[in-house]
């Protein structure tokens, strides 16, 4: 567990968040800076700092979170028009918040890749 981790406190339910979706391995919520009219935000409940830190015994919560992110965009009504998933990995990356985490955004057209 991150000690002062905003997304483990999220994940506890110590910091309040909207939530969209969770089960045993997730938790999904609104961003609170959304970036598009779907922008959703899904950490698993263990603190990884990022996906370099992600070993082999995480591949099935990784998986848990791809999987979640369909379920998210399905939940959100985006799931046939499109939407895009994300992880930014260290700050060139566009990390800011150092516990694993995938971004769902969607409800508009998104910038050719890399965006
Ligand atoms: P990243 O830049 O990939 O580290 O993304 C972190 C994301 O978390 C940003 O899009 C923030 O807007 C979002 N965020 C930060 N604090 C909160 C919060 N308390 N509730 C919801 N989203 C948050
Ligand atoms: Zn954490």
């Amino acid at each position: 567990m991150g000690e002062d981790c905003i997304f483990c406190k999220i994940a506890a339910g110590e910091i309040p968040s909207e939530v969209v979706y969770e089960d045993d391995h997730v938790k999904a919520f609104n961003d609170i800076n959304p970036l598009a009219p779907v922008h959703v935000v899904i950490i698993p409940r263990k603190h990884i700092a990022t996906l370099n830190d992600a070993t082999a015994e995480d591949g099935g919560l990784l998986g848990n979170m791809l999987l979640a992110a369909a379920k998210v965009a399905r939940i959100k009504g985006v799931d046939e028009r499109g939407y895009r998933v994300v992880f930014n990995v260290n700050p060139e990356g566009g990390q800011v918040i150092f516990h694993l985490h995938l971004h769902v955004l969607g409800g508009r057209k998104m910038n050719e890749p890399p965006g």
